[in-house]
């Protein structure tokens, strides 16, 4: 099935019926062979060179916490299952997709918010004190960085610890709705009782036709994720604000993603235009191949780590 978002046709089919992949941590990190010491010179150089470092980061940074990506070839969710992203209309006009939506983001909540940050979180952040890095846009809606303490952070497609009501606008904690899930829903239980590592949970139908969902306390309006859903737009302020961040950035970082959505895709086209110096960092071709100085292959945590700045 051809995905409409995918720009970059894949250079051989997905891995279909992988769904026993492994599952320890590093599992859902896509094979790539050791970096090699030439490019991780490199990859220092250019960042020792930067004064005000804009990095975007993606999917492919959290792996190595256990959190799968969607795309990488053989480990990523396209490829290990039939599942796919809930698409904004869908999730809008259909109280039965956001039934079954919110019976399995109950089930694997406490699963997913327990992750953690790795190595490469805590390089970008040590990057941030050592007043290196000027701004770090994430793609990523899993709170990692946040977590492992970056401020001058934005979070592009949003945050899944955040909830949003679509009637008055107001954010809650995610935790706070885990509690109100288990209170209307005091015998649910999710028979499967088997949920993934990366918090993915099947559940049948009858069981997710039980599912009580509440609404927002203040206005009984509908509750989702504080989350960018495919087929949704970024709020234009937050675009504009990271054009501003970039434009008084000198050179651009990509790291761990494929950039296959436009959303991230822009800011890359934006530096093209300033002429900025692009690097990335990534396993497997990404949509800006074409506009970097610099491609590495490797794994974040591995090769960012391993970078020591004086
Ligand atoms: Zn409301």
């Amino acid at each position: 099935m051809r995905l409409p978002w995918r720009a970059v046709p894949r250079p051989s089919a997905p891995l279909r019926g992988l769904s026993s992949a492994p599952a320890g941590k590093q599992g859902f990190v896509p094979a790539c062979s050791t970096t090699d010491v030439l490019s991780r010179e490199q990859l220092r150089d250019f960042v020792s060179r930067a004064r005000r470092l804009f990095a975007i980061s993606g999917a492919g940074l959290s792996t190595e916490s256990g959190i799968p990506d969607y795309r990488s070839e053989g480990v990523g969710l396209y490829a290990r299952t039939d599942r796919r992203p809930m698409q904004h209309a869908e999730f809008v006009h259909s109280a039965k997709s956001r039934q079954r939506y919110w019976a399995r983001n109950f089930v694997g909540w406490p699963q997913f918010s327990s992750h953690q940050p790795n190595a490469a979180h805590g390089a970008l952040r040590r990057w941030e004190r050592e007043g290196r890095l000027h701004w770090l846009v994430t793609q990523n809606v899993d709170a990692l960085h946040s977590k492992a303490g970056q401020e001058r952070l934005t979070e592009l497609h949003g945050c899944a610890h955040r909830v949003m009501c679509l009637g008055c606008g107001a954010i809650t904690a995610r935790e706070d709705l885990q509690r109100r899930f288990s209170s209307l829903n005091p015998e649910w239980r999710a028979q499967a009782g088997a949920v993934a590592p990366d918090g993915d949970v099947f559940l049948e139908d009858e069981q997710v036709l039980t599912f009580r969902v509440p609404s927002c306390e203040r206005c009984g309006g509908i509750l989702k994720p504080e989350v960018t859903f495919f087929g949704d737009t970024v709020n234009r302020a937050t675009v504009q604000f990271v054009h501003d961040r970039l434009a008084e950035s000198d050179a651009v970082l990509v790291v761990g993603s494929s950039l296959q959505v436009y959303s991230g895709y822009r800011f890359l086209l934006a530096a093209s235009d300033r002429k900025l110096p692009v690097a990335i960092l990534n396993i497997g071709p990404t949509r800006a191949d074409h506009l970097a100085q610099l491609k590495v292959s490797g794994r974040c945590g591995e090769v960012l780590s391993a970078i020591h700045l004086h």
